[in-house]
């Protein structure tokens, strides 16, 4: 049985005081919705007072990046150190991390294993570019993406895999509800072959991509979609409540 998870990621968005707004907005009904992982993924500034906001609560706290040092002169960085007394996830590799910061993937790779010898749970995000599905490519890049991030990686512990194609990311264009469950099975199978079976059926899956309210229904009815990961609707409370309670509601009709 996985427990779905449904994350917000507020990218480069709100300032900390906007940031206790937003939570104050949705803490209270948020934290009522039962059998689900809800984790909200502010910037770096405002980790600390979201954190305080939220404890006490049913809702997890998550960072956008780190360096893959423990220490060390880095101007500008993070450490995992620094991050894990703060929150209990961390988003790797994220798309617009690889393609504006030069992420590759062996960074990628460093990142989710300091990540899981910190003790942050990773949620790792991959996706094809527009260029590459029309091309044919989408299945050899996400094996490429899945297999050098884990390269040398004997356990996942708790590793969330996030599927999000970059043609689907901001765009309103979300990928089918097919379309995305049929990746997903695909990383199962690909996490089959790089570990076992077990593992592949115990590691939660999320769908990234223009989610929102209206749309969130279709990608949790599939059988492997354990949950999604919202950029735009999460800065919304009434959105992501919504998106959090239809998942909430669908995975536990299941
Ligand atoms: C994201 O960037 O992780 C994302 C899914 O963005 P959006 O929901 O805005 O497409």
């Amino acid at each position: 049985m996985r427990i779905p998870i449904v994350a917000g990621n507020w990218k480069m968005n709100t300032t900390i005081e906007s940031a206790v707004g937003l939570v104050q907005e949705m803490k209270g009904e948020l934290d009522k919705i039962p059998g689900i992982e809800k984790v909200l993924c502010p910037p770096f500034v405002s980790l600390s007072t979201v954190g305080n906001l939220i404890k006490g609560t049913s809702i997890e706290l998550g960072a956008q990046n780190m360096y893959f040092e423990m220490e060390g002169a880095y101007t500008g960085e993070i450490s995992p150190p620094m991050l894990k007394n703060l929150c209990q996830y961390i988003i790797i590799g994220h798309s617009e991390r690889r393609i504006f910061f030069g992420e590759t993937n062996e960074m990628v790779n460093k990142k989710l294993k300091a990540a899981l010898k910190i003790g942050l749970i990773p949620i790792l995000c991959v996706g094809e570019n527009l260029k590459e599905k029309e091309a044919g490519k989408t299945e050899a890049v996400i094996t490429n993406q899945v297999s050098a991030a884990m390269q040398e990686i004997a356990s996942l512990q708790k590793t969330v895999i996030a599927y999000e194609p970059l043609w689907a990311i901001g765009s309103g264009k979300a990928a089918s509800a097919t379309q995305a469950n049929t990746v997903l099975n695909l990383i199962r199978n690909i996490i089959t072959k790089l570990y076992d079976e077990q593992t592949a059926q115990s590691i939660r899956l999320q769908y990234g991509g223009s989610v929102n309210s209206n749309n969130i229904g279709e990608f949790v009815e599939m059988p492997d979609i354990d949950g999604v990961l919202v950029g735009g609707a999460s800065l919304k409370a009434a959105e992501f409540l919504s998106i959090v309670e239809q998942t909430s509601k669908i995975k536990q009709a299941k």
